[in-house]
């Protein structure tokens, strides 16, 4: 997910289908590591799901240690930020010596870097653009192999985020029509609950378990199970709540008729 302002457009070069870059970042670059701290790294729901894979922590451990929940000022939508350590390099916690800690498991914006992608959700699916950004830090670009914007994607694992994290943009879309149309952004309860579905999908499976909400839902029996026992499938039915509770959306699920 991507910065997708004007400004942004502008000043980075748009790498279109059948064009490439020459790219390659290993432990023998002059930079390496460079491109690891002092960053705004936004951390979307798969994102947090996939980092606590890894640091096998529960959500409420992992928001304590490493990440900062906030709220879209205009759409009251949680967003994640990664807290930089209080260091004079302000390091990404999760930076070695060796390299990334979490390299498995790393955020998108890790993954894609240094593409940059901006989407914007359609009744067609999702339209991407893809940007090369060439920071004078890295060193990269020297030499490598030449990459066109999806074999990057395949090549650092991106499919996955890149499927969960437009959900998370379909969602702000669709609660910045409903805004613009003159809706009310969400108040701290639903923000409260936003991030419950969306970052914390540990707690929100207790929470389930114990409201009776799936039962009031027309839900088959195959998906609660899944939803109850696989954090991936409760996040998917996170954005189908939101979508129904938040927006009246009834496409992906429905209240009990
Ligand atoms: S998560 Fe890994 S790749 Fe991303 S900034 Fe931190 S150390 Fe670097
Ligand atoms: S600055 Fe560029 S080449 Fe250097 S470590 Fe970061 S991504 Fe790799």
């Amino acid at each position: 997910m991507t910065d997708t302002s004007q400004e942004f457009l502008d000043r980075h070069q748009e790498l279109g289908p059948g064009q490439s870059f020459c790219f390659a970042c290993h432990p023998g670059v002059p930079c390496f590591n460079a491109c690891c701290s002092a960053l705004d790294l936004m951390l979307t729901p798969y994102d947090a799901l996939r980092l606590r894979r890894t640091t096998g922590q529960s959500s409420r451990e992992f928001l304590h240690l490493f990440a900062t929940l906030l709220a879209m000022p205009d759409l009251g939508l949680p967003l994640l930020h990664m807290r930089m350590l209080d260091d004079a390099r302000r390091k990404c916690p999760f930076q070695r010596e060796a390299g990334c800690a979490v390299y498995q498991d790393r955020p998108s914006a890790c993954r894609t870097y240094p593409l940059g992608r901006a989407t914007q959700p359609g009744a067609e699916g999702t339209q991407e653009r893809v940007f090369v950004l060439r920071e004078p830090h890295c060193r990269g670009f020297e030499a490598g192999k030449d990459f066109g914007a999806q074999a990057w994607m395949h090549d650092q694992g991106l499919e996955p985020y890149n499927a969960a994290n437009d959900r998370y943009m379909a969602l702000a879309a669709d609660l910045r029509r409903f805004v613009a149309g003159g809706g009310a952004a969400l108040g701290p309860k639903q923000t409260g609950m936003a991030g419950l579905a969306l970052y914390q999908p540990d707690e929100f499976q207790i929470f389930l378990r114990r409201s009776g909400l799936m039962d009031r839902l027309d839900l088959a029996e195959e998906r609660r199970q899944a939803v109850l026992e696989d954090e991936e499938a409760c996040l998917d039915f996170g954005y189908d709540w939101l979508g129904l509770s938040l927006l009246g959306h009834t496409e992906a699920l429905r209240p009990k008729g």
